[in-house]
């Protein structure tokens, strides 16, 4: 019998090193596949299913939409990006934003934007400090951003202008920093590189290196934003204002939209500098205006906390349980478990066997990312799983 796992290997570019699971509908925090079998999905759509699968008022707002208007263009003014607009902007200390299609679109706009400043008020500095270990997405400038050698080797020759310097080391970054710079990119939590939180005090010293040298803070927050790590932004949890955010996955509830946001003094774009055919299209912006109201509305960035505390405890005990955990680290409903050794592939491949979806985000961790609608006893049924898997993969812990 012909699998869809045969189509795709027919078809399909080999790009993604998927899990062999075909599925075909979700409802909150569960999914199931071709065969009907259950699971409790704690990779969300890698950080995108913030407020659960097919969320009524979500699907809704796409329903509604879809029937009365889904394209137009920006040659016109269309009333879900504007209502979504005002709605960033009036819960975030950023002034004005962009509408594009995905994080490293955004990216791509902050950087654009953190190079006209550059040019208007730095003498044409263009340089940007980013972090090793950081991603910033998959373009042939978001290669260059990032700040991991095996996504850019075989792209060379890498687009100029990003420097890179360890994370979490304020000193490395003053060095690093020269009249060339016009800003830094950071990620509040490094999250596809493992989940790497700084030290609480690391964006306040950094944005005061920022003001102390007249370049921008950009925070990538296309992972941590939207609630993911207990507050609507993640630079509201560690008490900073920047310059730029970029938005994305948890954005449109399940719907591919990013954003960039900006303070006034560097929302320079003006007529011809950036645009985009499907950015800010009354779809995607209805979709994104219900994930965000219900956002608010139901308080799931609180959520988040209660529940990453729960969730947090319960892998805190499974780290005293087994020896083969090294370390339980992250924020919110935004956390990770790093093995002594190499293992996450076959804890993947045994939670998935039990029911339980989660990431391999490098080959000692494993990376925990609920939609932040989960409820208590699905954190609790995880943890059982957990448990289960552990003892199972591991004899002897
Ligand atoms: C996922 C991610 C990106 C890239 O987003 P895409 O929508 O895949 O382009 C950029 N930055 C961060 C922090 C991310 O987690």
């Amino acid at each position: 019998m012909k699998t869809w796992i045969d189509v795709e290997e027919k078809y399909y570019m080999y790009a993604a090193r998927r899990q062999p699971i075909v599925l075909v509908r979700g409802d909150g925090t569960e999914v199931w596949d071709e065969n009907d079998k259950r699971y409790l999905d704690f990779t969300a759509g890698w950080a995108v299913n913030n407020v659960g699968h097919a969320n009524k008022e979500v699907v809704q707002a796409i329903v509604n939409q879809a029937n009365t208007l889904m394209q137009t263009s920006n040659q016109f003014y269309t009333i879900p990006q504007l209502e979504l607009a005002q709605l960033l902007v009036d819960n975030s200390c950023l002034d004005r934003v962009f509408f594009c299609n995905s994080g490293a679109e955004a990216n791509e706009g902050a950087v654009k934007l953190a190079r006209k400043y550059g040019r208007e008020h730095l003498n044409g500095a263009f340089e940007i400090i980013t972090a090793l270990n950081s991603f910033h997405g998959r373009t042939l400038t978001m290669a260059a951003a990032t700040g991991q050698p095996h996504y850019q080797e075989a792209w060379q020759p890498l687009i100029p202008g990003f420097i890179h310097v360890p994370f979490d080391d304020i000193d490395a970054l003053k060095a690093a920093t020269t009249e060339k710079t016009c800003a830094i990119l950071l990620e509040p939590v490094e999250a596809e590189g493992g989940v790497i939180t700084p030290r609480a005090d690391y964006l306040k010293n950094v944005r005061e290196w920022c003001n102390d040298k007249g370049i921008l803070l950009i925070l990538d927050e296309v992972q941590t934003g939207m609630g993911r790590l207990g507050t609507l932004f993640g630079y509201q949890s560690f008490g900073v204002e920047p310059d730029i955010i970029t938005l994305a996955k948890g954005l449109g509830g399940g719907v591919p939209i990013g954003a960039i946001l900006a303070k006034e003094h560097a929302a320079l774009f003006v007529p011809g500098d950036h645009g985009s055919t499907f950015g800010g299209n009354p779809l995607t912006c209805a979709a994104a205006r219900a994930t965000v109201q219900y956002l608010l509305d139901h308080q799931v960035p609180d959520r988040a906390v209660t529940m990453g505390k729960r969730l947090r405890t319960g892998l805190d005990i499974l780290a005293t349980e087994f020896e083969c955990v090294v370390e339980i680290r992250g924020m919110g409903l935004l956390l990770a478990i790093q093995f002594r050794d190499n293992i996450a592939a076959d804890i993947v491949a045994a939670s998935n066997e039990a029911g339980l979806l989660l990431n391999p985000v490098r080959p000692d961790t494993v990376r925990i990312m609920p939609p932040l609608t989960v409820a208590e006893s699905e954190i609790d049924e995880a943890l059982q799983l957990l448990t289960q898997v552990l003892g199972k993969t591991v004899p002897n812990g």
